[in-house]
Protein backbone atom coordinates (compact mmCIF):
# COMPACT_ATOMS: atom_id res chain seq x y z
CA UNK A 1 0.00 0.00 0.00
CA UNK A 2 1.21 3.26 -0.95
CA UNK A 3 -0.41 6.02 1.30
CA UNK A 4 -0.02 9.81 -0.13
CA UNK A 5 -0.51 11.93 2.32
CA UNK A 6 -0.95 15.90 0.80
CA UNK A 7 -2.35 19.52 1.41
CA UNK A 8 -0.76 22.65 2.51
CA UNK A 9 2.57 23.01 3.49
CA UNK A 10 2.63 24.33 7.02
CA UNK A 11 -0.30 21.99 7.75
CA UNK A 12 1.20 19.84 10.40
CA UNK A 13 1.94 16.77 7.75
CA UNK A 14 5.06 16.02 8.95
CA UNK A 15 4.13 16.08 12.57
CA UNK A 16 1.56 14.06 11.75
CA UNK A 17 3.26 11.27 9.85
CA UNK A 18 5.92 11.32 13.54
CA UNK A 19 3.22 10.52 15.08
CA UNK A 20 1.13 7.36 12.81
CA UNK A 21 1.52 3.98 14.49
CA UNK A 22 4.26 2.53 12.11
CA UNK A 23 3.98 -1.25 14.23
CA UNK A 24 2.29 -1.94 10.73
CA UNK A 25 5.49 -2.24 8.95
CA UNK A 26 5.06 1.10 7.38
CA UNK A 27 8.20 3.16 5.81
CA UNK A 28 8.89 6.92 5.54
CA UNK A 29 9.66 7.74 1.80
CA UNK A 30 12.38 10.41 2.08
CA UNK A 31 12.24 12.63 -0.62
CA UNK A 32 15.03 14.34 -2.52
CA UNK A 33 15.31 18.57 -2.20
CA UNK A 34 17.23 21.35 -3.17
CA UNK A 35 15.33 23.49 -0.12
CA UNK A 36 18.17 24.62 2.09
CA UNK A 37 17.64 22.49 5.55
CA UNK A 38 16.01 23.70 8.55
CA UNK A 39 17.07 24.00 12.09
CA UNK A 40 16.10 20.26 13.65
CA UNK A 41 15.91 18.88 10.04
CA UNK A 42 18.28 15.81 9.50
CA UNK A 43 19.86 15.02 6.05
CA UNK A 44 18.41 11.28 5.12
CA UNK A 45 15.61 11.83 7.94
CA UNK A 46 13.77 14.64 6.40
CA UNK A 47 14.94 15.08 3.04
CA UNK A 48 17.70 13.99 0.73
CA UNK A 49 19.21 17.95 0.87
CA UNK A 50 20.58 18.62 -2.43
CA UNK A 51 22.20 20.88 -5.09
CA UNK A 52 19.76 21.87 -8.01
CA UNK A 53 22.62 20.24 -10.44
CA UNK A 54 22.50 17.15 -8.56
CA UNK A 55 18.77 17.11 -8.07
CA UNK A 56 18.54 18.17 -12.44
CA UNK A 57 21.09 14.64 -13.13
CA UNK A 58 18.72 12.54 -11.40
CA UNK A 59 16.12 14.02 -13.68
CA UNK A 60 18.22 13.28 -16.23
CA UNK A 61 19.03 9.83 -15.22
CA UNK A 62 15.19 9.08 -14.35
CA UNK A 63 15.60 7.98 -10.80
CA UNK A 64 12.48 9.97 -10.16
CA UNK A 65 8.63 8.95 -9.81
CA UNK A 66 7.28 12.02 -9.36
CA UNK A 67 8.91 15.58 -9.03
CA UNK A 68 7.39 18.77 -8.51
CA UNK A 69 8.79 22.74 -8.22
CA UNK A 70 7.07 24.28 -4.75
CA UNK A 71 7.73 27.35 -3.38
CA UNK A 72 10.93 27.77 -5.32
CA UNK A 73 12.67 24.56 -4.95
CA UNK A 74 12.66 21.15 -6.19
CA UNK A 75 11.44 18.03 -4.36
CA UNK A 76 10.91 14.57 -5.63
CA UNK A 77 10.11 11.00 -4.56
CA UNK A 78 12.59 8.36 -5.86
CA UNK A 79 12.43 5.00 -7.20
CA UNK A 80 14.38 3.60 -4.86
CA UNK A 81 12.92 4.91 -2.25
CA UNK A 82 9.23 3.55 -3.27
CA UNK A 83 10.68 0.11 -4.21
CA UNK A 84 10.98 -0.50 -0.64
CA UNK A 85 7.71 -1.23 -0.36
CA UNK A 86 7.99 -4.51 -1.15
CA UNK A 87 10.32 -5.32 1.70
CA UNK A 88 7.57 -2.87 4.27
CA UNK A 89 3.70 -3.14 4.24
CA UNK A 90 2.93 -0.01 3.03
CA UNK A 91 5.47 3.34 2.55
CA UNK A 92 3.73 6.72 3.32
CA UNK A 93 4.68 10.03 0.92
CA UNK A 94 4.27 13.35 2.05
CA UNK A 95 4.08 15.33 -1.44
CA UNK A 96 2.60 18.37 -2.46
CA UNK A 97 -0.71 18.07 -4.61
CA UNK A 98 0.59 17.78 -8.26
CA UNK A 99 2.96 14.93 -7.04
CA UNK A 100 0.37 13.29 -5.34
CA UNK A 101 -2.10 13.56 -8.12
CA UNK A 102 0.98 11.57 -10.16
CA UNK A 103 1.30 9.14 -7.75
CA UNK A 104 -2.37 8.39 -7.02
CA UNK A 105 -3.07 7.87 -10.52
CA UNK A 106 -0.11 5.92 -11.72
CA UNK A 107 -0.52 2.97 -8.77
CA UNK A 108 -3.40 1.20 -8.11
CA UNK A 109 -2.34 0.34 -4.81
CA UNK A 110 -1.93 3.80 -3.85
CA UNK A 111 -4.59 5.80 -1.11
CA UNK A 112 -5.07 9.40 -0.87
CA UNK A 113 -6.03 11.64 2.41
CA UNK A 114 -5.77 15.35 1.97
CA UNK A 115 -4.74 16.63 5.19
CA UNK A 116 -6.34 21.11 5.20
CA UNK A 117 -6.33 23.70 7.90
CA UNK A 118 -7.90 26.94 7.67
CA UNK A 119 -5.88 30.10 6.31
CA UNK A 120 -5.40 31.83 9.32
CA UNK A 121 -4.42 29.02 11.46
CA UNK A 122 -1.84 28.06 8.79
CA UNK A 123 -1.01 31.68 8.34
CA UNK A 124 0.45 31.56 12.27
CA UNK A 125 2.01 28.14 12.10
CA UNK A 126 3.89 29.42 9.23
CA UNK A 127 4.65 32.12 11.18
CA UNK A 128 6.09 30.03 14.32
CA UNK A 129 8.17 28.26 11.59
CA UNK A 130 9.93 31.66 11.72
CA UNK A 131 8.90 32.81 8.13
CA UNK A 132 8.28 36.58 8.24
CA UNK A 133 8.57 37.31 4.76
CA UNK A 134 4.73 39.00 3.50
CA UNK A 135 5.85 37.83 0.16
CA UNK A 136 6.90 34.14 1.31
CA UNK A 137 3.52 33.58 3.63
CA UNK A 138 1.46 35.60 0.76
CA UNK A 139 3.01 32.74 -1.66
CA UNK A 140 2.53 29.73 0.58
CA UNK A 141 -1.70 31.12 1.32
CA UNK A 142 -2.24 31.04 -2.61
CA UNK A 143 0.13 27.75 -2.89
CA UNK A 144 -2.61 26.11 -0.55
CA UNK A 145 -5.36 27.83 -2.31
CA UNK A 146 -4.57 26.35 -5.32
CA UNK A 147 -4.31 22.94 -3.52
CA UNK A 148 -7.31 22.43 -1.81
CA UNK A 149 -8.70 22.89 -5.45
CA UNK A 150 -7.68 19.36 -6.00
CA UNK A 151 -9.14 18.10 -3.27
CA UNK A 152 -11.49 16.14 -4.72
CA UNK A 153 -9.23 13.69 -6.13
CA UNK A 154 -8.02 12.35 -2.55
CA UNK A 155 -10.10 9.42 -1.01
CA UNK A 156 -10.63 10.97 2.27
CA UNK A 157 -10.01 14.84 3.40
CA UNK A 158 -9.21 15.60 7.59
CA UNK A 159 -9.70 19.01 8.57
CA UNK A 160 -6.45 18.62 11.40
CA UNK A 161 -8.12 20.70 13.88
CA UNK A 162 -6.32 18.73 16.53
CA UNK A 163 -3.37 16.81 15.63
CA UNK A 164 -4.25 13.25 18.04
CA UNK A 165 -7.70 13.51 16.32
CA UNK A 166 -6.21 13.44 13.15
CA UNK A 167 -3.00 11.17 13.97
CA UNK A 168 -6.24 8.07 14.89
CA UNK A 169 -8.27 9.26 11.80
CA UNK A 170 -5.40 7.96 9.99
CA UNK A 171 -4.09 5.37 11.98
CA UNK A 172 -7.95 4.17 11.48
CA UNK A 173 -7.51 4.45 7.98
CA UNK A 174 -3.99 2.51 7.68
CA UNK A 175 -5.57 -0.44 10.38
CA UNK A 176 -8.29 -0.97 7.99
CA UNK A 177 -6.82 -0.87 4.34
CA UNK A 178 -4.19 -3.14 5.70
CA UNK A 179 -7.17 -5.70 7.49
CA UNK A 180 -8.57 -5.45 3.97
CA UNK A 181 -5.32 -6.52 1.85
CA UNK A 182 -4.74 -8.94 3.83
CA UNK A 183 -8.23 -10.62 3.08
CA UNK A 184 -8.32 -10.59 -0.69
P1 LIG B 1 8.52 21.72 2.98
O1 LIG B 1 9.50 22.57 2.26
O2 LIG B 1 7.55 22.52 3.79
O3 LIG B 1 9.14 20.58 3.70
O4 LIG B 1 7.63 21.00 1.85
C1 LIG B 1 6.96 21.74 0.87
C2 LIG B 1 5.98 20.84 0.17
O5 LIG B 1 6.66 19.86 -0.61
C3 LIG B 1 5.07 20.06 1.11
O6 LIG B 1 3.73 20.27 0.70
C4 LIG B 1 5.47 18.61 0.92
O7 LIG B 1 4.36 17.75 1.03
C5 LIG B 1 5.99 18.62 -0.49
N1 LIG B 1 6.91 17.54 -0.80
C6 LIG B 1 7.85 16.98 -0.01
N2 LIG B 1 8.51 16.02 -0.67
C7 LIG B 1 7.96 15.94 -1.90
C8 LIG B 1 8.20 15.12 -3.05
O8 LIG B 1 9.06 14.25 -3.09
N3 LIG B 1 7.44 15.36 -4.15
C9 LIG B 1 6.45 16.31 -4.17
N4 LIG B 1 5.74 16.43 -5.28
N5 LIG B 1 6.20 17.08 -3.11
C10 LIG B 1 6.95 16.91 -1.99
Amino acid sequence: MILVISGPSGVGKSTIINNLNRDDGLYFSVSYTTRPIRKNEKHGVDYFFVDKEIFDRMVKESCFVEYEEYGGYMYGTSIDELSKVKDKKGIILDLEVNGAIKVLSKYSNSVGIFVDIDNTELLSRLKLRGHTDELFLKTRIDLASKQRDEKGIFEYYILNKEINDTVNEINDIIYNRILWLNHL
